[in-house]
């Protein structure tokens, strides 16, 4: 008998990239369901969003920001600490990291643990992982709420409007151009990764999003979106996910029903609606887990290791 450790273990498809101009000033780095990056390109520097889960895959970005531009690379901002997010930042030489209080909290509280994890959840997302150097990787740009950077005449707001997919979560938004990153607060035919999640206020987090308008987002994973209706689209699939999940295991929990079989139910009340996201499989047991936990007895997220990472999902999938 062979056990099962994770779905993304047997996800092995490398993915075909996008890199999709926006406007003169915004570019989208993207890979069906792989995680983004987004480019922004001011007078005189490059700004760089979330960087990919090691400097080797980050060569690639810099090679497609080359085809475009040959200003410096000065800027990295961290939508939050996931590794698979900030492991690459190395590669672009830059002269700041940039990330919220907050996410700079969540680094030292787990970005240890984080990385340990995540690199054992799903290796393919970690291509020449030995290129990550060692320790952890660290902003030298800290804010709280809101900063704005002036590239040249381009001003770039890097903001928090909430919490959903993490504590720190940070977005930057071109006001002239009405152009968003959005990180993982908003994914496209990509199931919303949850593990460290606040099911409570993710929902009022996008609608916040949703108020300001956008042209074209950038989500954490997924197509670039390039009309306002695109866009709409795009946040709606996010929100109803977050709270059909939360719902489902509310409903179970106020039951007085264990994990596993509120996962059964959530699973099957969901499946049909999202199953065909990708990453769906991956996602689903550390969502409904922290759902579960929020519903319950805990009110932040708990610190994921590879250890709680292989117990949970035996308990789940075993
Ligand atoms: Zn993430």
């Amino acid at each position: 008998m062979t056990t099962k450790t994770f779905a993304s273990q047997a996800d092995l498809e490398e993915k075909k990239v996008s890199f999709t101009k926006l406007s003169d000033h915004a570019y989208a780095y993207t890979a069906e369901g792989d995680p983004n990056t987004g480019v922004v390109i001011g007078d005189d520097a490059v700004m760089v969003i979330d960087t990919q889960a090691t400097p080797v895959m980050a060569q690639d970005v810099i090679r497609r920001i080359r085809e475009v531009t040959d200003k410096p690379i000065q800027y990295v901002v961290l939508s939050h600490y996931h590794a698979v997010r900030v492991l690459g930042a190395s590669a672009y030489g830059a002269e700041h990291v940039i990330a919220s209080e907050d996410t700079l909290d969540l680094i030292k509280e787990r970005g240890e643990q984080d990385k340990a994890s995540e690199i054992g959840r799903f290796p393919r997302l970690f291509r020449a992982v030995e290129s990550v150097p060692a320790g952890l990787t660290w902003p030298t740009l800290t804010f709280r709420g809101k900063m704005t950077l002036w590239l040249g005449r381009l001003e770039v707001q890097i903001l928090q409007v909430g919490r959903g997919h993490t504590k720190g979560d940070t977005i930057v938004w071109l006001p002239a151009e009405r152009i968003l990153f959005s990180g993982d607060l908003v994914e496209f035919d990509a199931t919303p990764y949850a593990g460290d999640a606040y099911f409570s206020d993710w929902p009022q987090t996008l609608d916040n999003l949703a108020a300001m308008k956008p042209a074209q987002l950038v989500p954490g994973r997924g197509a670039a979106l390039q009309t306002p209706e695109e866009v709409a689209a795009g946040l709606k699939g996010t929100r109803d996910f977050i709270a059909d999940v939360f719902a489902a295991v509310k409903a179970g929990a106020a039951g007085g029903r264990d994990l596993r079989s509120v996962y059964r139910d959530t699973m099957a009340a969901v499946r049909p609606k999202y199953g065909h996201w990708v990453i769906f499989d991956h996602c689903m047991p550390f969502d409904v887990t922290r759902a579960y936990d929020e519903a319950t007895q805990y009110r932040d997220p708990r610190i994921w290791t590879a250890e709680r990472d292989v117990e949970m999902w035996k308990a789940l999938e075993g």
